[in-house]
């Protein structure tokens, strides 16, 4: 899934909550319960569908991309180990070269880059 269909999925699940918030109440899903919770409403067996499809693909993409930077962080922290240049960041303990960014904890930054631009593109969306 790419990155614009990753911001079109969370545009719509935003969407989608909002709607279902505002529905009207169809009936009650478990007698005797009475409150907001225990509300059935009507929604379009299509639209399920298509919600379930994308977050069963966004889960599957979320899984394959933390095992692969769980992977990465530990190559980089290998190649980091014993070098004259290596510190462990204070803040997520991993071990990192000074050299790699400028003094910088490379995985700190990866991730606060990585939000950023995450935060950028849900901006952009919106607007
Ligand atoms: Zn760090």
């Amino acid at each position: 899934m790419s990155n614009l269909k990753s911001i079109e999925s969370y545009n719509l699940s935003q969407q989608l909550r909002e709607q279902y918030q505002m529905a009207p109440r169809a009936g009650w899903d478990q007698s005797g319960k009475r409150g907001r919770d225990n509300h059935t409403i009507l929604v379009n067996r299509a639209q399920v569908l298509d919600l379930t499809d994308r977050l069963r693909s966004e889960a599957n993409i979320a899984s394959v991309y933390t095992f692969e930077r769980l992977n990465l962080v530990n190559v980089l922290e290998q190649l980091a180990r014993g070098e004259h240049d290596a510190v462990i960041c204070p803040e997520c303990h991993r071990t990192y070269q000074t050299g790699w960014m400028n003094g910088q904890c490379v995985y700190c930054q990866c991730r606060k880059g990585a939000s950023d631009f995450v935060q950028k593109l849900l901006v952009e969306s919106d607007g």
